[in-house]
């Protein structure tokens, strides 16, 4: 896959794409990222990529000219030849729609998605007008676009082929499937007197599966009931779930194992 970042920040990105499973990618050529400062698209001599505000009022808004010519200069095409070359032109915008990971799954399958990270008060809104698709990181507000795009990349690119080793593991990773994940155990077997689970160590792999998925529709039911509604669950699946909501109060009672105690 292809991603191109445009951005007046670069330098922002140079910790992220290059360390851990992006370096990777980037190494094995399964993500082609580059890096466009919007800066280099200027004609002034003060090579301003902001102005003020039409209307008045503070804040600075990002300028179309040199995010129009930066666009150009990456010859995606049109719109609807980007849909049939499967690219698409994100603008990174706390307006847009949330990134989950349905969407996530879903851009994971594009050849090339362009981004476009905004500042100040955002970016002209006739730039807006080129993208595709807006999209948002969550329902607060940050300085820039660039730590959206950095989120946004490291979440499709955990779905490449080739990335992470196991495709198995990510699909069990919460909401995958729309529940949240199972508790992960590692060694050693007893840690300042918390045990691993006992089915874990049994070696039984239907026992295991059977208790993680419990465990699974548990922690989404305590944690976030609201995901339950989103999906549909298998008869084996209701069954276990109405035994958890019959043990509720209990559950919630439970004491959570005391950790870290240094
Ligand atoms: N005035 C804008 C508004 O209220 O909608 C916010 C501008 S914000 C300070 C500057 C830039 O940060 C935006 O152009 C966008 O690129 C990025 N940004 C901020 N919050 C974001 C979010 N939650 N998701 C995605 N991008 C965001």
């Amino acid at each position: 896959m292809r991603i191109d970042i445009l951005t007046i920040f670069p330098g922002m990105f140079e910790g992220p794409l290059t360390e851990s499973l992006i370096k990777k990618a980037r190494e094995k050529k399964i993500l082609d990222i580059r890096l466009h400062d919007i800066r280099s698209f200027t004609t002034d001599k003060h090579r301003s990529v902001d102005d003020r505000s039409f209307g008045g009022g503070s804040g600075m808004v990002m300028s179309p000219e040199p995010i129009f010519r930066a666009i150009k200069s990456l010859k995606i095409g049109s719109k609807a030849s980007r849909k049939k070359s499967g690219s698409l032109l994100i603008y990174l915008s706390p307006q847009g729609e949330p990134l989950n990971q349905k969407l996530v799954n879903e851009l994971s399958g594009k050849k090339r998605l362009v981004l476009l990270c905004g500042h100040y008060e955002g970016i002209d809104e006739r730039a807006i007008s080129l993208a595709d698709k807006e999209i948002s990181i969550g329902d607060y507000v940050l300085t820039g676009g660039e730590l959206p795009a950095m989120v946004l990349i490291d979440a499709v690119a955990r779905h490449l082929p080739g990335v992470v080793k196991e495709k198995n593991s990510v699909e069990r990773d919460s909401f995958y499937n729309g529940l949240l994940d199972y508790p992960h155990y590692t060694r050693p077997k007893e840690f300042q007197k918390m045990k691993v689970p006992e089915t874990l160590l049994s070696g039984n792999h239907k026992e295991i599966e059977k208790w993680r998925k419990k465990q699974s529709l548990e922690k989404t039911f305590l944690k976030r009931p609201d995901l339950l509604k989103k999906i549909k669950l298998n008869k084996e699946e209701i069954e276990i779930l109405n035994k958890i909501k019959k043990s509720a109060p209990s559950i919630g009672a439970r004491p959570r194992p005391k950790g870290g105690e240094q």
